[in-house]
């Protein structure tokens, strides 16, 4: 059975990371792609689990040999990708499966996996993701200002997603996505 690919993009800050801790705390039953990532390890991070930890060197080998599904520079710094394999393998178990990456990722997939089903993570007001961005106080100002412009270029790209979900709050948006996959959740 081959099940079809869920993708998960908004802005940044609008709170995917936190749909997707929810996800995989109440629904063990979706997979999530484990991305390569070229940026240091955050305290609690486990390398295989969060990320896979890779060089530069690394990742370079790694879209040689042609093993990205997407692959893209976030924030302007470091790079973010997709190892294909996996997701191919886990669809064609018929694995519900969910991609948690940016934009410039999504419109990739869409490009080589069209059928899949690409959701926009809305923030429920502008002010808010504003609040969200600045808020987080783990970035330098020179940081924070660059998310926000890759924000303001990001909201604009609802229109080319298939559905949108507004992040009001997380357990709702996290269980909408959750049907939207056809997953019958019983509580
Ligand atoms: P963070 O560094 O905070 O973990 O993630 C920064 C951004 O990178 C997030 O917006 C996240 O969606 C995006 N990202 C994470 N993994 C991937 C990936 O595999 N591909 C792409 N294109 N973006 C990713």
């Amino acid at each position: 059975m081959n099940t079809r690919l869920t993708v998960l993009a908004g802005p940044t800050a609008v709170g995917k990371g936190t749909i997707s801790s929810y996800i995989r705390q109440h629904h063990p039953e979706i997979w999530f792609s484990v991305s390569a990532t070229t940026r240091p390890r955050r305290p609690g991070e486990i390398d295989g689990v969060h990320y896979h930890f890779v060089s530069d060197d690394e990742f370079d080998g790694l879209i040689a040999r042609d093993e990205m599904l997407e692959y893209a520079v976030v924030h302007g710094r470091h790079r973010y990708g997709t190892p294909a394999a996996p997701v191919r393998s886990r669809l064609e178990a018929g694995v519900p499966s969910l991609l948690e990456i940016d934009l410039q990722g999504a419109r990739q997939v869409k490009a080589k996996m069209p059928d899949a089903l690409f959701v926009f993570l809305a923030p429920p007001t502008w002010e808010e993701l504003v609040c969200r961005l600045t808020g987080r106080g783990t970035e330098s100002a020179e940081e924070q200002e660059r998310r926000l412009t890759t924000a303001r270029a990001e909201l604009a790209a609802e229109s080319e997603f298939d559905v949108t979900i507004v992040n009001d709050s997380v357990r709702t948006a996290a269980e909408e996505l959750i049907q939207l996959m056809g997953i019958s959740t019983l509580d």
